[in-house]
């Protein structure tokens, strides 16, 4: 029997429709990424006057901006969504709200090596590609026009990735956008009942029923979320409350890399080579902008940041466009159960 699922947090209904009996060998894919040669790849070391001058960057000591010796590199985008050089006008026309399209656009270039993915990276790599977003969320709260900071990662074609070579991208809006928006609205209603936070308590019971944790470290927990969009889709929580990522300590983003890795790997094994998404919630802008003096107050008591894992392999076509529902094939219970095999076969050591 199909069951529909409703998300605690976001009131999202999806339909877990296990009994389509798809196993993960079902949805294994072999490549997802169209082969760049190096030479001609804008992201590659030595081609670094082929894209804008670095906002930030993590180098050798001696190395010259925009020149090579740098091991993550942050640079605006190319073609951005949005533009920096102009101030909001906001403005209506009867129902249709408009502003201008301000916003930071940026690519985070995660390492000098053409071929690597965050399973492939050292761990002491992948904690400084955390820095730099990190750094690039702080450097972008000091700007009032900006109310959210999105840090994403496509990998693979069907995941909207234009190149291969590892990145990420941070886009930074005027306004909080609409999912994000969801998350924080009802973390602080559920806050504002109970005096609790909606995710530590999630952590909580998930931890007392085991069915959807797939691994636990010192400081991170994954779970595989009870009305999952997508098949395999996961969520990596710090078990400690933090409401926001940039101002997470080196420890838990250490810890926090292993935990990608270890999964990704799993994820891997299991599925190939599939297109995915990497997605982080986290706090807002909460520096106050004019006529908003009270923004927020309980931010960091009742938000909790999180990264959203997405492997893209099922479609999302007309029913869902139609009624903002997911169809899921694959219950979450048995994708941490496979997920917590494929963790168990792969080797505990990572560098
Ligand atoms: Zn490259
Ligand atoms: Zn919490």
């Amino acid at each position: 029997m199909p069951e529909l699922r409703k998300d605690p947090i976001v009131q999202r209904w999806v339909i877990i429709a296990a009994e389509r009996g798809q196993r993960p060998s079902d949805f294994r894919v072999e490549a997802s990424t169209v082969e760049i040669n190096p030479k001609a790849c804008p992201l590659c070391p030595n081609n670094e006057e082929r894209t804008p001058p670095e906002v930030f960057a993590i180098r050798l000591d001696g190395s010259k901006p925009n020149t090579p010796g740098w091991l993550v590199r942050v640079v605006p985008n190319k073609f951005p969504a949005l533009r920096l050089d102009s101030d909001l006008n906001r403005r209506g026309m009867g129902l249709f709200d408009m502003m201008n399209g301000i916003g930071a656009h940026e690519v985070v270039i995660e390492t000098p090596e053409h071929n690597d993915d965050w399973d492939t990276m050292p761990v002491e790599q992948l904690q400084r590609v955390f820095q730099a977003f990190q750094a690039r969320l702080n450097a972008l709260k000091e700007d009032t026009r900006f109310r959210y900071s999105l840090v994403f990662r496509n990998y693979g074609v069907q995941a909207g990735a234009s190149l291969s070579h590892p990145h990420s991208q941070i886009i930074a809006l005027p306004i909080v956008p609409q999912l994000p928006k969801e998350k924080l609205t009802s973390a602080r209603q559920y806050y504002l009942d109970k005096e609790r936070c909606i995710f530590c308590d999630l952590i909580f019971q998930e931890r007392e029923l085991q069915k959807r944790v797939v691994m636990e470290s010192k400081h991170i927990i994954v779970l595989s979320p009870f009305a999952a969009r997508f098949p395999y889709e996961l969520h990596f929580f710090p078990t400690r409350h933090n409401h926001d990522f940039a101002q997470e300590n080196e420890d838990v983003l250490r810890d926090l890399a292993i935990v990608m890795k270890r999964v990704l790997t799993a994820v891997k094994r299991l599925l190939g080579q599939p297109a995915y998404n990497f997605v982080l919630h986290t706090a807002p802008n909460p520096v106050p902008r004019p006529g908003r003096p009270d923004y927020w107050g309980t931010l960091p008591y009742d938000y909790h940041w999180h990264w959203e894992f997405i492997p893209r392999l099922t479609r999302v076509a007309g029913f869902e466009w139609g009624t903002g529902f997911y169809i899921n094939p694959v219950a979450p219970e048995a994708a941490a159960e496979v997920l917590r095999e494929a963790l168990r076969a792969s080797p505990d050591e990572v560098r």
